[in-house]
């Protein structure tokens, strides 16, 4: 029987568990002013997709545990142990990346920045694409988390705007494809919090993939896997504008209720359940993932995790220890089967390096570099 019994309130539950642990909080002359910079495009904690809006959620709730003074600003409709700062009137999650929302997100919370009664240390952006281009107007510094790759598309970009805040990176194969002329502030990881996942030991038959419906993220290869295999598959996540033809072509005309299952945006204990309760979660991306929220949130549910060895798989996944690395479709589908020799207690074990505490910390260091920066300016 699978264990599912330790549910728990993942976010509340964590702000007050970590408010609570006293011996967390960081010197006072360590405390930071933080405005952080979400995007304008859905609530946080997110109700479901939103691989950014759960790491502000966790990343929010330890720094305020650990004493610093953080105002969120944010898609209204979001709650944080942080002072929540909405800022438009609705959260925008069918236009990701329309500029018309972010820019009117990014300048009215420069606005509040601007005018905060007491000054911010630090802005800590989230955002997408326009505060960092504009940190140069704003008089306080900017340090910029890099959420996607660096590809074709944003490396002139960062290449011309890095040089007006500092660059935090999620991974180091991540940090390693970052132009010249962007320097690299920091490796920051993406936290979990282990703890408010459930852990099954007994697995069900079916593998299990979730996210975005997008061909580098690899579903139609997933597909090809469990078939392969001769697994059963669950397909979880969203198709976001410009892929409902991918969508069409490509998943669909195998989703047959029972080999192939497509359960739509899951998020919540049900979510929970099915990276808990998966035999194995298959990761076949072709392309440089930047860190990938899905492998360590299977990892921490005790699943093993089949991924290809690009991006940041490899400093995720230890192959034999908490899952496999493969080059293709081929060597995925025949070590399936093997994933029942891994422990789900190594695997669970494995994703504690994420805590929000070390991610936390190592946030701290870069607000101190920022400061010191700015001390001596
Ligand atoms: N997610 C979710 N429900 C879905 C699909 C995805 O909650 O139906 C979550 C998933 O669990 C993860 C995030 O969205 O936390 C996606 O983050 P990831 O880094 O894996 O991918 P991204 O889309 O940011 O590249």
């Amino acid at each position: 029987m699978t264990d599912t019994s330790v549910y728990r309130q993942r976010h509340n539950e964590t702000a007050e568990a970590s408010r609570a642990d006293a011996d967390e909080s960081v010197a006072v002359s360590e405390r930071r002013r933080i405005a952080m910079l979400a995007p304008p495009w859905i609530p946080i904690p997110p109700p479901g997709y939103g691989g950014i809006e759960f790491v502000l959620a966790l990343l929010c709730d330890a720094l305020v545990s650990r004493g610093h003074e953080v105002e969120l600003f944010c898609a209204p409709g979001s709650r944080s142990a942080a002072a929540v700062r909405p800022l438009l009137d609705r959260p925008h999650p069918e236009s990701i990346e329309r500029a018309l929302f972010e820019a009117d997100h990014v300048a009215r919370a420069f606005a509040a920045i601007e005018s905060a009664s007491r000054p911010f240390d630090v802005v800590h952006d989230h955002s997408g694409y326009t505060a960092l281009a504009m940190a140069d107007r704003l008089g306080v510094p900017l340090a910029h988390t890099v959420h996607g790759p660096f590809d074709e598309d944003t490396s002139p970009y960062y290449a011309q705007h890095a040089r007006k805040g500092s660059l935090v990176c999620i991974s180091r194969a991540q940090a390693r494809m970052a132009p010249a002329g962007a320097d690299v502030a920091a490796v920051v990881y993406n936290p979990i919090d282990v703890d408010s996942w459930p852990l099954a030991r007994s697995k069900e038959e079916w593998l299990l993939w979730v996210g975005r419906f997008v061909p580098e993220k690899g579903p139609q290869r997933a597909i090809a896997v469990a078939k392969a295999a001769g697994r059963p598959l669950v397909l979880a996540g969203t198709v976001q504008p410009r892929f409902e033809r991918f969508f069409a072509n490509e998943i669909e005309p195998h989703v047959d209720g029972t080999t192939v299952r497509f359960v739509g945006e899951v998020g919540g204990a049900r979510k929970q359940r099915l990276f808990a309760e998966a035999f194995a979660f298959l990761m076949p991306i072709r392309w440089p993932e930047p860190f990938g929220m899905v492998m360590v949130e299977a990892l921490a549910a005790g699943t093993p995790v089949l991924a290809f060895a690009q991006g940041a798989a490899p400093e995720i996944i230890e192959h034999g220890v908490n899952g496999f690395l493969v080059n293709d479709e081929h060597a995925m589908a025949a070590l399936v089967d093997r994933a029942a020799e891994i422990d789900p207690g190594a695997c669970r074990a494995s994703a504690q390096r994420f805590s929000p505490r070390s991610v936390a910390e190592g946030y701290e260091a870069v607000y101190r570099a920022v400061a010191a920066a700015a001390t001596s300016a």
